[in-house]
């Protein structure tokens, strides 16, 4: 395979007058054979370049390596993203109103609303309503009158009501009543119903959030998907997916499976383009801060310490079988127990990894995670959805809830995510939330001496690369302002031209 570094060779593309962040010069990016090949002063007369070469003018805009979202879990982000959000409506009407509008527009742009080639129109589906404290009443006729025939179901907050409309009714072959509603069994039943969709369509939305995570920059993604995963992404790579690059996590069930084949952390699959890569192997060994399963050291204001799910010995083994496998662990741990459990077990067993979340961690753990060669994989957004849930239930000890400031000051390498669909696939949600420790909100940051740097956000976001460099993959992102400088408001947001994978774009074209 000829070297695409060798200066003998024109490059395929060049990314002409682009700015790295903090630096003002104008540089041009030279990509040959899906790697930057050269990083130089940009020359100002594209007209020179060789013939063969594509030159892209990026007018000055910035550049940095393709962000990465370190944990995704991509099918229930897909089906997240194509249920409709109803937790605002204030009213039976309200709903009502959302929903129609969602069936206009998606039957202006024909996007979201087919099922496959066949014709078929997919059941919109919608979520998270309160009839409880609505004025008014569902009704079948409300929803009949802005749905256009278009089935459609809507499932409560609390799971327990599914208001529908009468092509759903007759899709799913339920008796439809004046109010439109299915409580309890009936409900549960449909709702099961709803979540059993065909590969085609799970698969069709699934490319559509690649699209969209490319859009925000975003060129890979570790996929926690709790199933076998190489299968279904070998299917959708061969059947067009190939917006991001997905290294697909492997769960203890399946791990002797895993090894039967031959995968081990890391390896190429054969068949995907380059784009499928075997990812770590996930253990859950505790619960959650909201549920109060997060195993913690001291007790939770109402009692009890969480869960430990895994035992220590248990740990212990997997992680021994996981080095012999040549598998990576990632151990999900969020109390500051289950985090000196995961270290513990990581030290024992010889061998380095990735701690899932890491919310909670007793200070004498923080310089751990460095010289054990764990990577603290965090969610920031979760620190502010959870702030609330931290000081209630770790009371007077949250300056080491999230703490993304202390874990690098220790010398740990923090992997960014945002566990989609908890938090959005967008890195700059993430990466916003882990710099300012607030939200637009007004509500004022949270520990805000927990934050990070813009550039140490973009480099924990980008697998340690942080800007372009030679001999890196051209996997990059295209910026319409500059991360370092703009306010935070438009860092949460930042606009994204375009987005390279290997060279090739993934989103834009400028
Ligand atoms: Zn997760």
């Amino acid at each position: 395979m000829p070297d695409p570094l060798d200066p003998s060779r024109a490059p395929d593309l060049v990314l002409a007058s682009a700015r790295q962040p903090g630096n003002e010069a104008c540089v041009d990016v030279h990509v040959r054979g899906g790697a930057v090949a050269a990083v130089v002063p940009s020359r100002q007369d594209a007209s020179t370049a060789p013939a063969g070469t594509r030159v892209v003018d990026l007018d000055g805009r910035s550049v940095i390596p393709g962000l990465w979202d370190e944990h995704v879990h991509m099918t229930q982000w897909a089906l997240a993203t194509n249920r409709l959000d109803l937790s605002d409506a204030g009213s039976a009407r309200e709903a009502a109103a959302v929903v129609g509008s969602h069936v206009a527009g998606s039957h202006a742009t024909g996007v979201s609303s087919r099922i496959d080639g066949s014709g078929a129109v997919a059941t919109l589906v919608g979520v998270g309503f309160r009839d409880a404290v609505w004025p008014d009443l569902p009704s079948l006729d409300l929803l009949d009158g802005v749905t256009h025939g278009r089935p459609t179901a809507l499932i409560s907050h609390d799971l327990h009501c599914v208001w529908l409309n009468s092509a759903a009714a007759q899709r799913y072959g339920v008796q439809a009543h004046a109010d439109g509603l299915l409580r309890e069994d009936p409900a549960f039943a449909l709702t099961r119903e709803l979540g059993n969709l065909p590969d085609a369509v799970v698969d069709r939305w699934v490319q559509q959030a690649g699209k969209a995570a490319a859009a925000r920059g975003v060129v890979g993604i570790v996929d926690f998907e709790m199933t076998w995963n190489r299968d279904a992404w070998l299917r959708r790579i061969s059947g067009g997916f190939a917006a991001l690059r997905v290294e697909a996590g492997v769960y203890p069930q399946d791990l002797d499976r895993a090894v039967a084949e031959g995968l081990r952390t890391g390896l190429g699959v054969a068949g995907s383009n380059g784009l499928l890569t075997v990812g770590p192997l996930k253990v859950l060994i505790d619960g959650s801060l909201n549920t109060r399963t997060a195993f913690c050291v001291d007790p939770y204001p109402a009692g009890g310490h969480g869960l430990l799910t895994v035992s220590e010995p248990e740990l212990l083994a997997l992680l021994v079988r996981a080095r012999q496998a040549g598998f990576v662990p990632a151990v999900h741990a969020i109390g500051d127990a289950a985090n000196r459990v995961a270290l513990d077990a990581f030290e024992a067993a010889g061998i380095g990894g990735r701690v899932e979340h890491a919310q909670f961690v007793r200070s004498e753990d923080f310089v751990r995670f460095g010289r054990l060669g764990v990577t603290a994989s965090v969610q920031p957004a979760h620190a502010l959805d959870d702030r609330d849930a931290a000081e209630a239930n770790w009371p007077g000890r949250t300056d080491r809830a999230f703490p993304l400031r202390s874990l690098v000051a220790a010398g740990a390498r923090l992997a960014l995510g945002s566990d989609a669909p908890v938090a959005p696939l967008d890195p700059w949600t993430a990466m916003s939330a882990a710099t300012a420790r607030a939200r637009q909100d007004g509500r004022g940051p949270w520990h805000a001496e927990q934050a990070l740097t813009r550039q140490e956000a973009l480099t924990a976001s980008t697998r340690g690369r942080g800007r372009i460099r030679v001999g890196d993959p051209a996997d990059i992102a295209v910026l319409d302002g500059d991360p370092r400088k703009v306010s935070d408001a438009e860092f949460a947001a930042m606009p994204v031209s375009a987005t390279l994978v290997a060279g090739r774009f993934t989103h834009g074209s400028p």
